[in-house]
């Protein structure tokens, strides 16, 4: 028998230490859980996408009443960048949310599994990796690539 361990590095910083163009983010992706479409959930998610010339794309989610008819703000994000701006490579991503009495999270919003795996998707499209910041007020996690978040994962190589 043998035992695969794997690790996972996630910086946690206090929303005044994050650099400005990660507050620049972070904000952006408050903002879109305000443009969010979720009369069903009533849960407000919001992301940002940072692409490599700098431009900013935000997206929230969209909820449908056939229900999987919806789609995560990371998924409407990182769609509409990659269709608007197919030759930028995203190279962070942050996402934000709000609950259903209006108020942002205090922990960290995980992204859901489908939505992981589109984001690693979009870092082999790209083949660079892309960081990730998951807001919560109490403090927002920095992790350094999708890979982190969805070990073990599955792409196009395992169908080699
Ligand atoms: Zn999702």
């Amino acid at each position: 028998m043998k035992e695969l361990n794997i690790h996972i590095d996630i910086r946690i910083f206090p929303y005044e230490e994050l650099n400005a163009a990660d507050r620049e983010l972070i904000d952006a992706a408050r903002e879109a859980t305000f443009r969010s479409y979720s009369p069903y959930s009533h849960f407000s998610v919001g992301a940002a996408a940072r692409l490599a010339d700098g431009t900013i794309v935000c997206g929230s989610n969209q909820e449908n009443a056939a229900y999987p008819s919806g789609l995560c703000a990371e998924r409407t994000t990182l769609f509409y960048a990659n269709s608007r701006y197919p030759d930028q490579a995203v190279k962070t991503l942050a996402i934000a949310a709000r609950n259903e009495q209006g108020e942002f999270l205090e922990d960290p919003i995980p992204p859901c599994g489908a939505c992981r795996q589109v984001m690693l998707e979009t870092e082999t499209r790209y083949n660079q990796t892309m960081r990730i910041l998951l807001y919560g007020s109490k403090g927002i996690y920095e992790v350094k690539k999708v890979g982190d978040l969805l070990p073990l994962s599955f792409d196009a190589s395992a169908m080699q």
